[in-house]
């Protein structure tokens, strides 16, 4: 894949991949049906704009079809000189799933990076999809406004803000990010909730604990109604087991891997063990302390920072606590 800077040259394709994102529901500022004349016209200023420097337009490319784009608005306020805005993030259809959009997002934070900007912001529709894409980037959520916009078929929708800072130390001091690792990890963790389920008739949410050297240190599923016990949640029984397989109450360098964003008391038991990262698949809307309703797993205010993703396996994940709800009502 090559991603570049769009040119003139690329306006047709623009257009196409626009009106196809709005066809597709897609929220991306207009209307379903979009007129290739009004496309057109949006790009030309679009392209004008960027070559006043206001603007970075990227273009991602395979086998030189033009497959998706994305846009960092440079120009803020005066008093904004440190932040940029993520917009008009598209994929071709045809290529959904193949990690263009991530691509260009890590483009356009480079690009932002050299243009000393520290701050990014965007909002993006409330769509499963759409929302745990950049919560799986990093991008955490200041909230949701109702009836936001419409959406390119009609009805109005939520649209979610989502901030990330580039200089955040949280990165630096994280462990070495393997995606199949991680996703090895979650696999097993969707493993011990579908144990939850089906050996306890529990909530179907399971936690692995992997330790700096690459080894799964403590393991656990939601144990609450068979243990008589409200803090038996998988990520609790999970550090319980590590803390004693390490002999340390500390889980220093330590990753958690969880099927379900931590609630405000997994989330502090993560802050006092040192926990260095988290990765979850679901977010939790309503009781998640990793930005969905709670800040408690990233706030600044602890001396200890846990690093957070995300919606790995969100789908699996989520698919099977919405069965596991259906079969009970
Ligand atoms: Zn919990």
């Amino acid at each position: 894949m090559r991603i570049a800077p769009v040119t003139d040259a690329d306006l047709d394709a623009l257009s196409a991949l626009l009106i196809e994102t709005v066809a597709a529901n897609g929220s991306v500022g207009f209307m379903h049906p979009l007129a290739e004349a009004d496309a057109h016209a949006f790009w030309t200023q679009a392209l004008a704009s960027a070559s006043r420097g206001e603007r970075i337009v990227l273009g991602a490319w395979r086998d030189e079809k033009l497959v998706g784009t994305a846009t960092l608005a440079l120009a803020m306020a005066p008093s904004q000189p440190h932040r940029a805005e993520l917009t008009k993030v598209m994929t071709a259809k045809s290529s959904r799933g193949a990690g263009v959009g991530a691509a260009l997002v890590a483009a356009l934070e480079q690009s932002a990076r050299d243009h000393a900007k520290s701050l990014l912001t965007l909002d993006a529709a409330v769509i499963e999809g759409a929302t745990a894409f950049y919560q799986r980037l990093g991008y955490r959520s200041a909230g949701d406004i109702p009836d936001y916009a419409y959406k390119p078929l009609g009805g109005l929708g939520a649209t979610r803000v989502f901030w990330k800072s580039l200089d955040a130390p949280m990165r630096a001091t994280s462990p070495a990010v393997d995606p199949a690792i991680d996703e090895r990890w979650m696999r097993r963790a969707l493993e011990l909730a579908q144990r939850a389920m089906s050996e306890d008739n529990e909530i179907p949410v399971g936690a692995v604990i992997v330790s700096p050297d690459g080894e799964a240190v403590g393991e656990g599923w939601n144990r609450n109604i068979a243990e008589h016990d409200p803090s038996a949640h998988a990520e609790i029984v999970a550090m319980r087991r590590a803390g004693q397989a390490l002999d340390n109450h500390r889980l220093v360098g330590c990753t958690l891997y969880v099927t379900l964003e931590p609630c405000v008391m997994c989330a502090g038991a993560l802050v006092h063990a040192r926990v260095a990262r988290v990765v979850y698949a679901a977010a939790d809307p309503k009781t998640g302390a990793a930005g969905s309703v709670f800040d408690t797993l990233i706030s600044e205010r602890h001396n200890h920072r846990v690093a957070v993703e995300g919606g790995l396996l969100a789908d699996e994940a989520g698919t099977m606590l919405r069965d596991f709800f259906r079969s009970r009502r």
